[in-house]
């Protein structure tokens, strides 16, 4: 009975939606549909909150809203400032120890939790909880079992299974004393250029609804009245907004109405909170140029009231300090808006006492600390904390691990998530008998197939050691083919002696998380030219080619498809690389692919906002597209190969970004010197042929997000330069190249900076400025427009060239149409 009346709610708010949306009828009032959760407030739950509030003290309850981060806090810490929540950071691990031990991480969550819960002094006891970033498994964790990271389980679409990742997750976070994770992300990626597009199941908000209960139900369980000994604390993340933001800028704003952001980006939130979901986070993202950190109307209007969310608001990452007026160890503002605990990693301190200041001089109320406190209360409770007793003594402590039982999950995610764009001829399957080339630059890389959010925070620096019990792609291949009594050769660059049957070449993106995954536009093929190579020369061999690509997002590979008989994308697959070649290959389970696309692939590399439903949707591949081997398959091998319509990059709205964290396409980073002018870096680093200029990786304010290039002495210089041009001529009234330097070394000789070959000195400007210290400098585009640079056909935003020594380090480059006011202005005469 209940549950029709459910149903025909939800049908009616649907309904409403769509006739409103559909038919532009003006009902004034956007509806945020209240949502029924699943857990109920229980009148015992609600009493024991306020026996335990009315004997805390402000200190305690300033406390419990403040989460720090493990490397920033200690047991004492939280013993003496009343923490209510640590997290460890994407990256960060006990003792700062990568390879920690599994009684490593007990070990702190029992220091925490001991130090939280003692009574002595009157000290009101509340165990603390531990959140984590298990957003593809527990992947700060070595050994975990490692799933497809979330655009690979839309592709899947297998809610069944997705709640089987979600229990298999929350085992393995429970295994290390944990009891909270930030996921699952319920964003709903609307511009593939957004770098956390990899973290949203699709572009398409129904799709992210229907996923999002599951992965919920999955984490915390269908008990109806609290978490079981099996259940982990979900978070619903990130409200609301972040992948609908202004040319797809991570953090940026999103511009859509309100009616958009529930139509769009508040679908997954219904479910989620449907499943029970106890904590949302907040999002850094502004709306309509607000920061959400600071809006009362969306988290405590629209969340807790209108939608009746009774959980608790977990702000982000220093995400308060974005607000206008605060900074990262003071804001009100963002209390009062309705963030209940502060995500604080190192400047806690000065907040917790900053913010009891902010009581006592009633710019944030009694009332308001009470209903914060009320609310993180209520999750603890409900998630059991006060009677599961010291984390390593629970009943799934140091077990679960990396499982075989797990692995085998996550190896279904992987087949169920690939999806088949080409298969000419219908060359796949494969028969497992025959000898397959396994090639391309993550052919055998568990760390590149496994993206962002892996063991480190960049998903950057890891090698397959570091997965024990994880399989590479070639693993998959040459287990298959061995059992069959065929064989598997692996050469990264394609070469063989012996000639193969066919070749699978695996490639793709680098991992990145966040903003360093921002891309420019999407076009691949400018960043990763090598893999086009290796295609071309198999091909021209006569060896049909089989790629199967590895990425967070659609992106533009037209001339790589062109290239290959078969094309699969297998996403960010995760530990269990083995799950590719299950399908690629013909054998006794004969496994076919299930996977669609859960985001519309693009045509040019322009099309980043390309979703299903738009006015003039033109897409490669629409959104739901995915070959069986029941498809017969005519895409032929000529697809247009011009990555931008009308031959060059149109220029960007409002900056060009050339450099951050690494270079954007289309531009590539190169060293010259005498004995070749244009070396391409790999990743930015290396050095030139004849070893004049070196660059390497350091860090500023994140890791390995500068380049420090060292010039040794001899003509040589460092460069950045596209192949395409980019008419830039409307720049060139107010713009400026803005980016953060360092001087390491003075020069001993001239030194200038160029755009294209126009040259501007600055030994001037290294003379009178301090050493050693990061600046951030503009320099207008005009002193190279009075030197003759061409900017309707730019391709050379930033060249660095001496005939001496110096050495100095950059950061943060883009070309910008205004010069941002708070930049000083580099002086060129
Ligand atoms: C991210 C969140 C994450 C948090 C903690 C932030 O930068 O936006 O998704 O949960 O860091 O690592
Ligand atoms: C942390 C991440 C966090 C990010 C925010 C990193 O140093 O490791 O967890 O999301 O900072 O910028």
């Amino acid at each position: 009975m209940k549950q029709v009346s459910k149903f025909t709610k939800s049908i009616g708010i649907v309904s409403l939606i769509a006739i409103s949306s559909c038919y532009g009828v003006n009902l004034n009032k956007v509806l945020w549909p209240k949502i029924e959760s699943h857990i109920k407030k229980n009148p015992k739950v609600e009493n024991q909150i306020q026996s335990i509030l009315k004997n805390m003290t402000l200190e305690e309850k300033v406390g419990q809203m403040v989460q720090a981060e493990i490397k920033h806090a200690t047991p004492e810490d939280v013993k003496k400032y009343h923490l209510g929540s640590v997290l460890n950071g994407g990256g960060s691990f006990p003792n700062n120890n990568k390879y920690a031990s599994i009684k490593d991480w007990l070990k702190l969550a029992d220091s925490y939790y001991t130090a939280s819960v003692d009574k002595a002094n009157g000290r009101a006891g509340i165990p603390i909880i531990w959140g984590t970033d298990a957003v593809h498994g527990h992947n700060n964790v070595m050994g975990a079992t490692i799933f497809p990271h979330n655009i690979g389980l839309g592709a899947m679409d297998n809610p069944k299974v997705l709640e089987q990742i979600g229990q298999i997750t929350a085992l393995e976070v429970l295994s290390t004393g944990i009891d909270w994770v930030f996921a699952p992300t319920v964003a709903v990626a609307r511009n593939d250029r957004w770098g956390r597009a990899y973290e949203a199941y699709a572009e398409n908000p129904m799709l992210v609804k229907k996923l999002a209960g599951p992965m919920v139900y999955g984490l915390q369980g269908r008990d109806a009245k609290a978490l079981g000994q099996d259940n982990v604390i979900s978070t619903a993340k990130h409200f609301i907004g972040d992948g609908g933001t202004f040319n797809g800028i991570d953090q940026g704003d999103n511009r859509s109405t309100e009616q958009e952001l529930l139509d769009i980006h508040g679908q997954g939130y219904i479910t989620a909170l449907e499943a029970g979901a106890q904590t949302v986070m907040a999002t850094f993202n502004s709306w309509k140029g607000k920061k959400i950190h600071g809006s009362r109307y969306l988290l405590t209007e629209v969340l807790k009231n209108k939608m009746g969310f009774d959980g608790f608001v977990i702000g982000d990452w220093n995400g308060h300090g974005q607000v206008k007026g605060c900074s990262n160890d003071s804001c009100a503002q963002a209390i009062n808006a309705g963030v209940d605990m502060l995500m604080a990693p190192q400047d806690w301190k000065a907040l917790i006492k900053n913010t009891i200041n902010d009581v006592k001089a009633g710019k944030i109320t009694q009332a308001r600390i009470d209903d914060a406190v009320t609310r993180i209360l209520r999750v603890k409770l409900r998630a059991n904390l006060f009677t599961k007793g010291i984390p390593s003594k629970r009943k799934h402590a140091n077990s679960n691990i990396g499982i075989t039982k797990s692995r085998e999950i996550a190896r279904q995610a992987v087949r169920e998530s690939l999806v088949l764009l080409k298969n000419k001829k219908q060359i796949l399957p494969l028969n497992p008998k025959s000898t397959i080339l396994v090639a391309g630059s993550v052919a055998h890389d568990i760390g590149r197939q496994s993206g962002g959010w892996t063991l480190t925070w960049q998903g950057t620096g890891n090698q397959n050691s570091d997965f024990p019990g994880g399989t590479s792609i070639y693993d998959g291949v040459k287990k298959v083919t061995t059992a069959a009594g065929g064989k598997a050769i692996l050469s990264k660059n394609g070469t063989f002696n012996k000639r193969p049957d066919a070749a699978i070449v695996v490639f793709g993106e680098r991992p990145y998380a966040e903003g360093q995954g921002d891309l420019n536009d999407l076009n691949y093929g400018l960043t990763f030219a090598q893999d086009l190579a290796i295609l071309k020369k198999l091909k021209k061999e006569g060896i049909p080619v089989i790629s199967v690509f590895i990425t967070g997002r659609p992106l533009w590979v037209n001339p790589e498809i062109n290239a290959s008989d078969a094309f699969v994308v297998a996403w960010l697959p995760g530990t269990e690389g083995v799950g590719v070649s299950d399908v690629l290959f013909k054998t006794k389970k004969a496994y076919d692919f299930k996977g669609k696309l859960p985001f519309s692939w693009p045509n040019h590399a322009m099309q980043s906002e390309l979703n299903l439903g738009q006015q003039s949707y033109k897409p490669l591949f629409k959104y739901g597209y995915g070959l069986t081997y029941k498809d017969s398959d005519n895409l032929g091998d000529n697809l247009s190969e011009q990555a931008y319509p009308g031959g060059s990059a149109p220029a960007p709205a409002e900056k060009l970004t050339v450099f951050k964290g690494r270079t954007y396409s289309p531009f590539v980073s190169y060293v010259g010197d005498y004995k070749n002018w244009k070396k391409p870096l790999n990743a930015d680093m290396g050095a030139s042929v004849a070893g004049l200029v070196t660059v390497i990786s350091v860090d500023k304010d994140i890791q390995e997000d500068a380049r420090q290039i060292t010039f040794k002495g001899g003509d040589s210089n460092f460069y950045f330069q596209a192949d395409t041009n980019i008419d830039l001529s409307s720049y060139t009234k107010n713009g400026v190249i803005k980016l953060d330097i360092r001087i390491d070394k003075r020069p001993n000789n001239e030194a200038n900076i160029l755009m294209g070959l126009a040259k501007v000195n600055f030994n001037n400007y290294l003379n009178v400025e301090a050493m050693k210290k990061w600046e951030t400098i503009a320099i207008p585009l005009k002193c190279f427009v009075d030197k003759g640079a061409d900017f309707k056909n730019f391709n050379m935003p930033l060249s660095f060239a001496t005939f001496g020594s110096m050495q100095l380090s950059i950061a943060n480059v883009d070309v910008l149409k205004n010069r941002p006011k708070t930049v000083k202005e580099f002086n060129c005469k």
